[in-house]
């Protein structure tokens, strides 16, 4: 699997392109980053999006989110738990942060704990790691955990916007902790790291139970 990271949108949050080198076929995680320059990119190294996948519904993961569709024609796949973030304004937090009243049209395909989403040969499961947002999702293939908002570098999501829940995230980064400890993380902000290093450093994963 081949993994890109760009961060060039507003909000500074992370758009991730996982690559199937066999086929060309392609997911990328959350839209926050303008197609253009990503697609370019990623077609001079043969890949096409063949989905487009959001870790949550909130509105810095989703700026984009139209661009995407549009020009890549995949379909979008999301928590069934954090669907109604595309219809409601509050709930994406677009209100809120970004003083508009955004919405999108639904996805394509809900997603549950436990499904998985095929690229190519490979594939990503889906871990609901609710907390962040009542829908957050993780998703795991390849060696690599795409963690959204709910596991940074040295850190985790806010639980105190709509929806979020304490009790929830630590209950889901107890669940990212017992993921193999090379397992590469790939988070909706911020640098890149590994699950052994934030079990060792970041201190909501060294104390779990806390
Ligand atoms: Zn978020």
């Amino acid at each position: 699997m081949k993994v890109y990271t760009f961060c060039d949108g507003g909000w500074a949050s992370n758009c991730h392109i996982a690559a199937d080198e066999t086929t060309g076929e392609a997911v990328l995680i959350d839209a926050s980053s303008e197609p253009e320059r990503i697609l370019k990119r990623i077609g001079e190294d043969g890949f096409k999006i063949t989905a487009i996948l959001l870790t949550h519904g909130h509105f810095d993961h989703i700026l984009k989110l139209d661009e995407w569709r549009e020009v890549t024609g995949a379909p979008l796949m999301m928590s069934a738990a954090d669907a109604d973030c595309l219809s409601d304004p509050a709930k994406s937090c677009f209100s809120f942060f970004a003083g508009e009243d955004v919405t999108f049209a639904p996805p394509e395909r809900l997603l549950y704990d436990g499904d998985t989403v095929g690229f190519g040969s490979l594939s990503l499961r889906v871990l609901a790691t609710s907390g962040h947002t009542p829908g957050s999702v993780c998703y795991i293939g390849g060696g690599y955990a795409f963690t959204g908002d709910t596991l940074f570098e040295g850190s985790i999501g806010r639980f105190d916007l709509p929806g979020g829940d304490y009790d929830a995230l630590r209950a889901s980064l107890r669940t990212l902790a017992s993921l193999p400890a090379e397992t590469k993380v790939k988070p909706g902000h911020g640098n890149s790291t590994t699950i052994g290093r934030e079990t060792e450093r970041n201190i909501y994963m060294k104390s779990p139970e806390a």
